[in-house]
């Protein structure tokens, strides 16, 4: 037989509601033999819940916050190409317009009406003179009146960029940084299964179906930092205020140095705002423009001028490791700055690399050219380059010590998580923005010494908000491949080769050997 007897009383202030609950519990338990156990146990416990603010996320006043990219609208500056061109049989409308005045005994409403929900015939003259830039390619008007209307890619749209950055491409970067949101397109996909490059990659989205990691708006916190620098192995406590520094940024995505010939004022002010509101870094030759702080700048550092930044050491300095040996120099110089050798992707990479990890470098930025192709005789996809790398590297002990940023080729939001795949911990873009930044493509991008994109006068301010959506529709994305593949940390999915496939490889696999299927 048991008693229970309790009072609650409790107040409310205005941040706080606090109550006191106390009480008692007694009684005895009788065995068969009639035996018993008596007890008695009084108890008090102060209860305090917050009233106030409740709305709130309170664990953003314990420190938590989720990182966020938050897009503004910044619209094109320069007229882009329209993408359809639509047309109407202008006979065949005005006898459809005709017949359907005597059918429906000249009903405004419905001889006006118009089949485009995107108002493309909502100008003055209707479908006589179609309004070609609101359209979307829906082909509803191709559906319901195919013996009138003609929709089909323009002729400006097809010769946008060039043999490596298609025009879906340049559209796809044109619109995420114009409006800072994933571009949808519907009526399915039409094109091939497998292509080059990236393009013959899939990650295992095996994971897709779970709740609770369901990506930008998941309830699961997933995180898209990253760190710079060397990692110490063991700690020696006899130097411990000597250990490598690391970094950490919020998103996998730093600038890379913008192509030769390029570089103006208006576009390095844009990346470097761009920079400072995303917490990232951008690299440059150049001494920056003076208007804005450098504190997220990355000099790429030669032996001549290593005394102009003496005075306020960079976090990170760059080096060109295949013209010169800086490294103890610049260890020397700058003892509190991350030091990062970079060169390009060649068949001797991962021999260079083991040993520039070995000398102590804090990190390696690996780079192709803009097509995304190394500089081997035999040129491979800088996917496939940086896989040699990081395994050489894995093979060796040393790849947790260096950090492996890759560049060249990487024009795709998901072009982010497939080079990471590959064994980089994060990427740079180069060419990428100065198209976010609306440049005109004058011939081939290709070459690192000769690019032929021209960038237009611009407003910084315009610029860096372009940036600024691109890298915030670019992290939605990276956010929702992360959910779909079950990863809470994008750390995890460095060098993860095991959740990728490979055409190519899969193509061996399956249809090797048998003569009719290759
Ligand atoms: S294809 Fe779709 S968006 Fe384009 S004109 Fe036709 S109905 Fe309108």
């Amino acid at each position: 037989m048991f008693h229970l007897r309790g009072e609650i009383s409790g107040s409310v202030e205005m941040p706080r509601w606090t109550a006191k609950v106390f009480g008692a519990i007694s009684g005895r338990l009788s065995s068969c033999g009639a035996r018993y156990l008596k007890f008695a146990r009084s108890f008090t416990v102060n209860l305090t819940v917050r009233t106030d603010r409740l709305w709130l996320n309170t664990m953003e006043d314990a420190g938590y916050k989720r990182f966020k990219i938050e897009p503004k609208p910044a619209p094109h500056v320069y007229q882009i190409p329209n993408k359809f061109d639509v047309s109407a049989r202008k006979l065949r409308l005005a006898a459809m317009l005709v017949h359907e005045a005597f059918e429906y005994k000249l009903n405004r409403e419905v001889v006006l009406s118009r089949p485009c929900i995107y108002g493309v015939f909502g100008g003055r003259f209707g479908g006589f003179k179609p309004l070609k830039q609101k359209c979307v390619g829906c082909m509803r008007c191709v559906q319901e009146y195919p013996h009138i209307m003609t929709v089909k890619q323009s002729d400006s749209y097809k010769r946008l960029g060039d043999s490596f950055w298609t025009p879906e491409n340049v559209y796809t970067v044109w619109n995420e940084a114009s409006t800072g949101k994933i571009q949808v397109k519907g009526m399915g996909y039409k094109g091939a299964f497998a292509g080059e490059g990236f393009d013959g990659m899939w990650t295992d989205m095996s994971e897709i179906v779970r709740p609770t990691r369901d990506g930008v708006y998941g309830r699961e916190y997933i995180s898209t930092s990253v760190d710079i620098g060397r990692k110490p192995t063991s700690i020696d406590f006899s130097r411990i205020d000597d250990q490598p520094k690391s970094l950490e940024i919020p998103v996998p995505i730093i600038f890379d140095e913008l192509p030769a010939g390029t570089y103006n004022d208006d576009t390095s002010d844009s990346v470097e705002r761009a920079a400072e509101k995303l917490g990232t870094f951008y690299v440059s030759r150049q001494a920056t423009s003076g208007q804005l702080s450098r504190k997220n700048l990355v000099p790429i550092i030669e032996e001549e001028n290593i005394e102009d930044y003496l005075q306020k050491p960079p976090a990170i300095v760059e080096y060109d490791a295949e013209r010169s040996n800086l490294f103890r120099k610049l260890a020397s110089s700058f003892r509190a700055s991350i030091i990062i050798a970079r060169l390009p992707l060649a068949e001797d990479s991962p021999e260079v690399a083991c040993k520039l990890a070995r000398e102590g470098v804090h990190g390696l930025h690996l780079y192709a050219d803009y097509h995304g192709q190394d500089y081997s005789k035999e040129t491979m996809h800088v996917s496939a380059a940086l896989k040699e790398v990081h395994q050489q590297l894995v093979r060796e002990g040393l790849r947790d010590q260096v950090t492996i940023i890759a560049s060249g080729g990487i024009t795709l939001a998901e072009h982010v998580p497939k080079a990471i795949l590959c064994g980089a911990d994060l990427v740079g873009i180069d060419t990428t923005v100065l198209v976010a930044l609306q440049a005109e493509f004058h011939g081939e991008t290709r070459s690192r010494s000769d690019c032929q994109l021209r960038p237009r006068k611009i407003d910084p301010a315009w610029g860096g908000q372009r940036l600024v959506n691109l890298m915030g529709v670019w992290h939605d994305q990276l956010i929702e491949i992360l959910s779909a593949m079950g990863m809470r940390d994008v750390r995890r999915l460095r060098g993860d080769i095991g959740r990728s496939m490979m055409d190519l490889e899969l193509q061996e696999q399956s249809f090797k050997g048998i003569p009719w299927a290759t």
